[in-house]
C-alpha cells in the first residue's frame, strides 16, 4: 500500500484493469491549497446557485446510470442491477440536499433579554473524506450533496480498489457546473492519509470504512483537533419472535445479508431467534442462502457476484474456518470456489459461542450466523454483546414489544421492525459503541460539518 501505483484489478475475472500513479505529496499539498481557495468563493455562493448545480448532478447521474452502475461493476465486482439502483440512490440524495438544505440550514432566531439572537449555520472549509469501495457512489454522494450545499468543499480519499469511481465522481461534480476545485480526489493510500488531515487547509474529517481505520483517523483528528465523523464497521443482530411472520421474516433477513454479496455496514449479520421458531427459521432460511446463485455480476439472474479482492474473499474464509475449528457448524457454503476469482458462496453457521470469530467479528460477505435463545432477555443480551452498534432488527407482530425493545434496549443506531435496515437520505445515519459516532443524511447529517455560530445583538 506504500507503492507509488494502484492498480485495479476485476474481481470476477481476476484481470488487470488499470494502474494509476499515486499522487505525490506535493500533487496532494497542492491540491488542498487549490480545493481551499475554492472554498473562499463558494461559500459566498447562495442556495439557488448551489441548488441548481446539484440537480444538474442528479440529472447528470440519471442520463448515466448503466455507464457509471458499468463502473462499479468491473472494478468491485457488485451485481449490475444494484449498481443502477445504487446511482438512483445518488441521484436522490442530490435531489434531497438540493430542496431541503436551505431550510436545513436556515437562521434560527432563539429569544433573549437582548434586542436580538439567533444561531447561524455557516460553512467550515475543506473536508476530507476517506471512503470504502464497497458502495463506492453512494458513500461519496452522502457526504458530498450536504457538503456542497452547505456551502462546503470537499476532498475524496478514496479506497485503493476504485479509484476509476473516483475520478467519475470528480468529473461528474465538474460537469455539473460546479466550480473546478470545489470537489478533488486525490489518489493515495491508506497511510497517507495523516498528513492529509494534518494539513491546516483541511478542516475536518469524515471516515466510512472499518473500526480499524476509524481508529486511526480519529486519532490524528484527535491530535489535531479537527471534528470527525465515522461511519463504521457493524455486526446488526436480527431478533426473531416467536409471534413473527416466518416465511417474510426469512426472506428479508436473506435479502439483507446477500445484499451486495454481503458486504454491507448495515447487512443482516446475525440471527437470533426464539426456540419456538428456531427450527422453522433454520430450514426456510438455509433453503433460500442456498437458492441465491453467484457469478457473472453482469449477468441478469446472478443474485450475488465476486467479493471485492480476493484477499478480502481469504480473510472472510479464514473467519469462517476459525470458527469452524472452535465448535461452529457449517449448514452450507464454507468453501472457497475454483477459479481466479474472489467468489464465496453463501454460508450459513450455527453453534456459535464467545470466542470464535463469528461470534466476535465483522463477517463481511455472504455468511451469516445463527442463534437460538429461550427468552427475549436473552435476545437482548445476545444483540448487544458486541463491540458493534449500527443497525438492528426486529421481526414480530407484537408492535408494542418492538417499540420498546427498539428504542430502550437494542444498543444501535437505527432499529428497523419487520424489515431489514437501509439508509434514506430523509433519515439520520450512523452508529454507536465502536460503529462510529456522528451522524450523516437528514438535517443532523448536513449540521455536522457547520459552524453553528450563536449572534447577540444587545
Ligand atoms: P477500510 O479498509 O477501513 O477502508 C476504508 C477507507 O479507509 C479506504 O479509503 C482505505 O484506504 C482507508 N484506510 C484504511 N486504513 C486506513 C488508515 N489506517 N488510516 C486512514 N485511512 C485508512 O474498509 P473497507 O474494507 O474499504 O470497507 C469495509 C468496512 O467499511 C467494513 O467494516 C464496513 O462495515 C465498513 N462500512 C461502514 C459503513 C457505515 O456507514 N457505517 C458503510 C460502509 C462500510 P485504502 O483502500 O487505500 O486502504
Amino acid at each position: 500500500k506504500n507503492s507509488t501505483h494502484m492498480q485495479t484489478v476485476n474481481p470476477y475475472s481476476g484481470e488487470v484493469i488499470q494502474t494509476y500513479s499515486e499522487h505525490s505529496r506535493d500533487q496532494v499539498y497542492d491540491i488542498i491549497v487549490q480545493v481551499d481557495r475554492a472554498w473562499q468563493s463558494w461559500k459566498k455562493t447562495g442556495f439557488a446557485e448551489r441548488r441548481q448545480r446539484m440537480y444538474r448532478l442528479a440529472d447528470l447521474l440519471n442520463e448515466r446510470k448503466k455507464s457509471l452502475a458499468d463502473l462499479i461493476t468491473l472494478e468491485m465486482g457488485k451485481v449490475n442491477r444494484e449498481a443502477i439502483g445504487e446511482i438512483s440512490k445518488c441521484a436522490w440524495v442530490c435531489r434531497y440536499y438540493a430542496e431541503n438544505a436551505e431550510s436545513f440550514l436556515q437562521n434560527e432566531s432563539i429569544p433573549t433579554e437582548a434586542s436580538e439572537s439567533f444561531i447561524t449555520y455557516q460553512s467550515i472549509g475543506t473536508v476530507l473524506a476517506v471512503m470504502p469501495w464497497n458502495f463506492p457512489f453512494w458513500q461519496v454522494f452522502r457526504f458530498l450533496s450536504p457538503a456542497l450545499m452547505a456551502g462546503n468543499a470537499g476532498i475524496l480519499k478514496h479506497a485503493s480498489n476504485v479509484p476509476g469511481c473516483a475520478s467519475a465522481i470528480e468529473q461528474l461534480v465538474q460537469e455539473a457546473g460546479f466550480p473546478k476545485n470545489v470537489f478533488r480526489t486525490v489518489l493515495i493510500g491508506g497511510a497517507k492519509v495523516k498528513e492529509v488531515i494534518n494539513h491546516p487547509k483541511i478542516k475536518a474529517v469524515t471516515l466510512t470504512g472499518s473500526t480499524p481505520a476509524g481508529k486511526a483517523v480519529a486519532a490524528t483528528a484527535g491530535a489535531s483537533l479537527k471534528k470527525s465523523v465515522l461511519e463504521l464497521g457493524g455486526s446488526d443482530p436480527y431478533i426473531i419472535l416467536e409471534d413473527a411472520d416466518i416465511h417474510e421474516a426469512v426472506r428479508l433477513c436473506v435479502s439483507s445479508r446477500l445484499l451486495n454479496a454481503g458486504q454491507s455496514c448495515i447487512g443482516a449479520k446475525r440471527f437470533i431467534v426464539l426456540d419456538a421458531v428456531y427450527e422453522a427459521f433454520k430450514a426456510e432460511f438455509v433453503r433460500l442462502m442456498q437458492q441465491a446463485t453467484f457469478g457473472d455480476p453482469m449477468a441478469e439472474g446472478t443474485t450475488i457476484g465476486p467479493l471485492a479482492r480476493k484477499d478480502l474473499r481469504d480473510e472472510l474464509h479464514q473467519q469462517v474456518m476459525q470458527s469452524v475449528e472452535q465448535g461452529a457448524t457449517i449448514l452450507c457454503g464454507g468453501y472457497v470456489p475454483e477459479g481466479d476469482n474472489a467468489f464465496y458462496p453463501p454460508t450459513v453457521l450455527e453453534n456459535i459461542v464467545p470466542g470464535m470469530p463469528a461470534y466476535h467479528e465483522e463477517l463481511f460477505g455472504p455468511v451469516a450466523s445463527l442463534f437460538h435463545v429461550k427468552s427475549v432477555d436473552e435476545a437482548i443480551h445476545l444483540a448487544n454483546d458486541t463491540v458493534f452498534g449500527l443497525g438492528a432488527g426486529i421481526f414480530t407482530s407484537n408492535l408494542e414489544l418492538a417499540k420498546e425493545l427498539a428504542e430502550k434496549r437494542l444498543e444501535a443506531g437505527c432499529v428497523f421492525v419487520n424489515d431489514f435496515v437501509k439508509s434514506d437520505p430523509r433519515l439520520p445515519f450512523g452508529g454507536v459503541k465502536e460503529s462510529g459516532y456522528g451522524r450523516e443524511l437528514s438535517v443532523i447529517g448536513i449540521r455536522e460539518f457547520v459552524n453553528v455560530k450563536t449572534v447577540v445583538i444587545r
